[in-house]
């Protein structure tokens, strides 16, 4: 019978998502088999910077490619790994899966690409974690200044001086954070000044209402200029049509990621993509 999990994770419990009979205990041991079996895999989706028009990171977002259940997003398992803690070792498999992608995206001619990587609160509580990435990139031969964390308002907003102190000795690191979803949480904006933050992550939410409501039109202006006086730069999730990517120019938006540009992409077509998209940018250069 299910039990009452916290957040948005009521997905879970819809009917559709549960063969009959079974529990999510059953859904839970799937996971813990999944990650011994390598049922995980990592999509990546490019983020542009408007100005050059050069894709300059990935954002890693992990799928569960499930022997009955086909190909699983991370709604559908995301919230029961936080719940049943098997975020942490799902959330070292995507960093080390991920570090090697990068490592062969070097080797592909991808340089200088910047990787960001989504965090759970409950990776945070985990001691291993500045060791783990001290070591994963020293025997990937990485910089540290290449990898971001990808973390939510919910996340950091919880004010645990454990959190703040991983974030600073990551960052001593070199590591770098961007807050998520940004908007769509409650932030207190003084708690925002005190945190090692690098970039906000504008909700897309925000930017697939924002050509329709003018309110949020307004909204999505006042955050980028908001991020700016605070030295911030902006990224702009979910732009899905041209219409959204104007208006992003016109309002200063730094970064975009979205549909529009590119859905996230298994690596080998994420490789293609850069290949692409490098040279129709070196041929216009060069009219
Ligand atoms: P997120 O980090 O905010 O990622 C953005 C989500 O928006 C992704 O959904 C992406 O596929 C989707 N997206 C990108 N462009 C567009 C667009 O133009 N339109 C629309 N409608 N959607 C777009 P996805 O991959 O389903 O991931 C959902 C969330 O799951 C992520 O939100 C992130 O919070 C979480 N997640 C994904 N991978 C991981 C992971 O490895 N670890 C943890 N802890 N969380 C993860
Ligand atoms: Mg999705
Ligand atoms: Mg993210
Ligand atoms: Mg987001």
């Amino acid at each position: 019978q299910a039990r009452s999990l916290s957040g948005n994770s009521y997905r879970i419990f819809d009917a559709r998502h549960l063969d009959a009979g079974r529990s999510l205990a059953d859904l839970e041991a799937d996971l813990r088999r999944a990650l011994r079996r390598d049922e995980l895999e990592l999509h990546y989706q490019p983020r542009l910077a408007l100005e050059s028009g050069a894709i300059i990171g990935v954002e890693a977002l992990v799928r569960w490619r499930h022997p009955r259940r086909g190909l699983l997003q991370p709604q559908d398992f995301i919230p029961l790994a936080e719940e049943s803690g098997l975020i942490i070792p799902l959330g070292y498999w995507v960093i080390d899966r991920a570090l090697r992608d990068l490592q062969w995206l070097n080797g592909q001619g991808h340089l200088a690409l910047h990787l960001a990587v989504n965090l759970s609160f409950q990776q945070f509580q985990d001691g291993q974690l500045l060791s783990t990435l001290q070591r994963l990139f020293r025997d990937r031969g990485l910089q540290p200044g290449c990898f971001e964390f990808e973390l939510t308002e919910t996340a950091v907003m919880r004010r645990s001086s454990h959190v703040l102190s991983t974030m600073e000795a990551l960052q001593e690191l070199g590591v770098r954070f961007s807050l998520d979803d940004f908007g769509t949480g409650f932030s207190s904006f003084q708690h925002l000044a005190t945190l090692p933050i690098s970039l906000l992550k504008l909700d897309k939410g925000f930017v697939q209402r924002m050509t329709e409501h003018a309110a949020d039109r307004r909204l999505v202006r006042a955050m980028i200029n908001l991020a700016h006086d605070l030295e911030l730069p902006v990224v702009a999730e979910g732009v899905e049509n041209a219409e959204q990517l104007a208006l992003l120019r016109q309002f200063g938006a730094d970064q975009l990621q979205g549909y529009w540009i590119c859905a996230p992409q298994p690596l080998t077509e994420l490789s293609a993509f850069l290949r692409r998209h490098a040279l129709s940018r070196s041929l216009h250069a060069q009219r």
